[in-house]
C-alpha cells in the first residue's frame, strides 16, 4: 500500500488533523486523529460489531485470514488494515511473499514485528534487542522497496534509546507509520515521554503517522492527541474485557460493581446487564469487549470535534483532573517545553471560547506566548502622562462591559485622554494594555469571577505589570482604581519592584458607585500634569482604533513596526456584518491590512507588506521557488527558504524566488517547526497575490 499523510490543520500543544490516504491513485482517505479497532474472528461472527463498525476507516489484524484479497476487495474496499504479525521474523517474511499483491497494492499496510522479551530487561539487553530488530527491519525495507511498513518502537523505559531508531527511519522513504509500542507503559515517566516526542517531532519528517499502542485506555486518549499521535490502537480494550473490565470513559471499573450500566449502546441495552454477574461467560466478555471499543470510539470521535471545532486545550484539561498522572504531565510539558512547543501552537482563534479551569490553565502555551510577546513587543506611547490600572471584566472586549464603559465615560471626560495608559489586571492573562484588548486569546478568555486569587496568579500579573511599567518613565504616576485583596496584593508586590509613585482612588463598596468614580475623576484631575517629562504631540492618535491598531501590530510584527504602518493616519471602514475592519492609509488612500475582530488578528495586504518590506528580516515570510503563485494555497515543495519564527495561522508575506519583491499575503497553516520537517502539503492560504 502506498500510504501517504498530510497535515490540514495544527492546533494546540502538538495536536493536529491531517488525512491519512491509502493510495496516490484512488485518493480515498479517512481524517485524523482516529482510533484503530482490532478486528478478530470472533469479533467479526458479531452482528451487532459488523454493523457498529461497517464505516469505520481502519482496522488492526493479526491474523493471515483477513488478507485474502476477496475480503479486502468486496465489503472493505475502502477501509485500511493495519497488519501486525505475531510469529518469528521468518515467518513474517514469509508472509510477506506469500501475499505480494496484498502489501503492494491493497489496503494493508504491515508494521514490521518486534519479539516481545518475557523478561524485564536491563539497558545493554535493550540495546541488543534494538540492534538486531534494526539489522532485522532493515532488510525487509530493502527487499519490499515498493511496499509502505511501520516500524515498532520500544525503548524499554531508557527514553535515549530512541536516537537508536533515528538513522533507520531518516534512510528508509518506505517506513510511513512509527508504532509507539510500549512508550506509554510507564505513565509516571512522563519526562522519559517527552524527550521521545520531542525528538521525533523535531528530528523526523512530520508527515510520517504517529502510532500508539500499548496499554493504552481512553482517558489517555486527549493528551495522546495533545502530544501529536494520529492514531491509536485500542487492542488493549480486549485484554481489559476479558478481564472484566467496564470503560467508563473516566474509569474502567470491574463489572462486578456495576448497578446500572451507564450507556446506551448495542452491547450495554441488550444482552450485557444479565450477564454481568455471570464469572465466567464467554457471551459477556464479548459483550463488554464490544462495549468497550464502541466507547472508546464514541469518546474519540467526542475529542476529535472538540480538536477540530472548540478550544481543545480546555477539554484537555478537564480531562486531565481523572488522573493526577495525567494532570502533572500535563504540568511538565507546559513548563519544561514551552520554547519548543510554542512554534506549534497558534496565537488566534475565531469564536471559541477559552475557558481556564484552575491552575492547569495558567501556563498554556498560548497564554504564555501571548504574556511573553506582550512583554517584549509592547512600546509605550511617548505621550504618556499618567497610568490607570484597572480591574477585568467578564464581558470581553472589556470596553463594552458595564463597569468599563462607566470608566470610561470618566476617562473620556478630559480631552487629554489619549495621554492616559489604561492597564487593565486579569488573571490568569496577567497585565492588559487597553490597546490589546481585542487580541486573541484577551477577546476570548473566560473565568470564574470570584475575586479570589491565589498566589500564583499574583505572581504571573504582578511580574508583568512590572516588566510594563519598567517601560515608562519613573515621573508617571500610577493612578489604581482597584478592590479587593487579590489586585491589592498584586500592587503591593509591584509597588516594591517599580520607581513610579502609587495613588489609589476612594472606594466605599463597589468600583462603579457614584462616590468611586468621582474619586477616579478627581485623581485624574490632579495627576493628569503631574510628570516632569518632555513630551511629543499626540495630535494623530486620539482616536482608540488608531491606538489599538499600532500596538496591535507591535504585537505581531515586531517593536515599531505599528508606526511604520499606521503612523501616517488611517482610515477605517467596517464590512456589512461588522466583523471585521478595513484600514486604509490616508494619504495615498491605499488599502494596507484587515482587523478580523473574531480572530483578533491583523492581516496585512500587499501594499500594506511593501511598507515594511525593508524590515523584512524580522517578519514571518516564506520564499516562493518562482515568481507568480496558481491558485490560493502554497504547498511545502514551493517553498525554498522560511523565517524561523513562524507560528501556525499568523500572518505571512510571500516573497519571490531572489527575495526582491513580495508576491502575495496569507495565513500560514502551520509553523516554522513543522516546515522544516514536511515534505508534502498545504502550509500557507493566500488571500492575495501579484
Ligand atoms: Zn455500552
Amino acid at each position: 500500500m502506498d500510504l501517504f499523510f498530510d497535515l490540514k490543520s495544527k492546533k494546540i500543544g502538538y495536536s493536529r488533523i491531517g488525512r491519512m490516504y491509502l493510495s496516490s491513485k484512488e485518493r480515498t482517505y479517512f481524517k485524523t486523529p482516529n482510533i484503530v479497532i482490532p478486528m478478530t474472528n470472533t469479533l467479526m461472527g458479531n452482528i451487532n460489531f459488523l454493523e457498529y463498525f461497517e464505516t469505520h476507516p481502519i482496522f488492526f489484524i493479526t491474523k493471515q485470514i483477513f488478507l485474502k484479497i476477496g475480503f479486502l476487495r468486496d465489503k472493505f474496499r475502502n477501509t485500511s488494515f493495519i497488519y501486525s504479525h505475531s510469529g518469528t521474523f521468518t515467518r513474517f517474511k514469509e508472509i510477506l511473499d506469500e501475499n505480494p499483491h496484498i502489501f503492494s497494492q491493497n489496503n494493508v499496510i504491515s508494521i514490521i514485528p518486534f519479539n516481545i522479551p518475557t523478561t524485564t530487561i536491563d539497558k545493554d539487553f535493550a540495546i541488543q534487542e534494538i540492534n538486531e530488530y534494526l539489522h532485522y527491519a532493515k532488510s525487509v525495507l530493502d527487499s519490499y522497496p515498493n511496499n509502505s511498513f511501520g516500524v515498532n518502537i520500544k525503548i524499554f523505559d531508557y527514553s535515549e534509546l530512541i536516537d537508536l531508531y533515528i538513522p533507520l527511519i531518516k534512510e528508509n522513504k518506505n517506513i510511513k507509520i512509527l508504532n509507539f509500542a510500549d512508550l506509554f507503559d510507564n505513565l509516571s515517566n512522563f519526562r522519559a515521554i517527552l524527550r521521545v516526542m520531542d525528538r521525533i517531532k523535531h528530528e523526523l519528517n512530520n508527515n510520517l503517522v504517529l502510532m500508539a499502542s500499548g496499554r493504552l485506555i481512553p482517558k489517555y486518549y486527549p493528551l495522546l492527541i495533545y502530544l501529536g499521535f494520529d492514531i491509536i490502537d485500542s487492542s488493549y480494550m480486549m485484554y481489559l474485557s476479558a478481564d472484566n473490565f467496564y470503560n467508563t470513559t473516566e474509569e474502567l471499573l470491574p463489572v462486578y460493581k456495576l448497578k446500572e450500566l451507564p450507556c446506551p449502546c448495542v452491547a450495554c441495552s441488550g444482552k450485557l446487564k444479565d450477564l454481568l454477574q455471570d464469572k465466567y461467560s464467554q457471551e459477556k466478555i464479548l459483550l463488554l469487549t464490544l462495549h468497550n471499543l464502541i466507547s472508546a470510539k464514541i469518546y474519540m470521535n467526542k475529542i476529535t470535534q472538540f480538536l477540530d471545532t472548540e478550544d481543545y486545550r480546555s477539554f484537555l484539561e478537564k480531562t486531565t483532573h481523572d488522573d493526577p498522572l495525567l494532570y502533572s504531565s500535563l504540568k511538565i510539558l507546559d513548563k519544561e517545553y514551552f520554547e519548543k512547543i510554542r512554534l506549534e501552537t497558534p496565537i488566534s482563534s475565531s469564536n471559541t471560547i477559552i475557558r481556564c479551569i484552575g491552575p492547569i490553565s495558567y501556563y498554556r502555551p498560548d497564554f504564555q506566548e501571548f504574556r511573553e510577546r506582550v512583554i517584549r513587543n509592547y512600546l509605550p506611547e511617548q505621550w504618556t502622562k499618567l497610568i490607570i490600572i484597572l480591574p477585568c471584566s467578564a464581558k470581553k472586549p472589556y470596553s463594552e462591559s458595564k463597569s468599563h464603559k462607566q470608566f470610561y465615560k470618566v476617562i473620556r471626560k478630559f480631552p487629554e485622554f489619549p495621554d492616559f495608559q489604561e492597564i487593565i489586571l486579569t488573571s490568569p492573562l496577567g497585565a492588559i494594555p487597553r490597546q490589546l484588548e481585542n487580541i486573541y486569546p484577551v477577546n476570548l478568555y473566560d473565568i470564574p469571577v470570584t475575586g479570589d486569587w491565589s498566589q500564583e496568579e499574583i505572581n504571573i500579573t504582578a511580574r508583568m505589570l512590572t516588566k510594563l511599567l519598567k517601560k515608562y518613565d519613573k515621573s508617571i504616576p500610577i493612578i489604581c482604581h482597584i478592590k479587593g485583596e487579590g489586585y491589592s496584593s498584586i500592587i503591593e508586590n509591584v509597588v516594591k519592584e517599580v520607581k513610579q509613585k502609587f495613588y489609589f482612588t476612594d472606594v466605599d463598596d463597589n468600583l462603579t458607585s457614584k462616590n468611586a468614580l468621582k474619586s477616579l475623576e478627581e485623581k485624574i484631575k490632579t495627576l493628569k500634569n503631574n510628570t516632569d517629562k518632555d513630551l511629543s504631540p499626540h495630535t494623530l492618535f486620539t482616536n482608540t482604533w488608531v491606538r489599538k491598531f499600532i500596538k496591535i501590530a507591535d504585537y505581531q510584527y515586531g517593536i515599531g513596526l505599528g508606526m511604520k504602518l499606521f503612523g501616517n493616519g488611517i482610515k477605517m471602514r467596517r464590512n456589512r456584518n461588522k466583523t471585521k475592519l478595513k484600514i486604509i492609509e490616508q494619504a495615498k488612500d491605499e488599502f494596507i491590512a484587515t482587523f478580523d475582530l473574531n480572530k483578533g488578528q491583523i492581516e496585512l495586504t500587499i501594499a500594506g507588506a511593501d511598507l515594511l518590506f525593508s524590515f523584512i528580516h524580522k517578519l514571518n515570510y516564506l520564499v516562493f521557488d518562482g515568481e507568480k503563485i496558481k491558485g490560493s494555497n502554497l504547498f511545502r515543495p514551493g517553498i525554498i527558504d522560511f523565517s524561523p519564527n513562524i507560528l501556525p495561522q499568523s500572518n505571512v508575506i510571500i516573497l519571490n524566488k531572489n527575495k526582491q519583491k513580495i508576491i502575495a499575503v496569507g495565513n500560514a497553516i502551520v509553523g516554522s517547526n513543522n516546515i522544516k520537517n514536511i515534505k508534502r502539503g498545504i502550509v500557507a492560504e493566500i488571500y492575495e497575490k501579484l
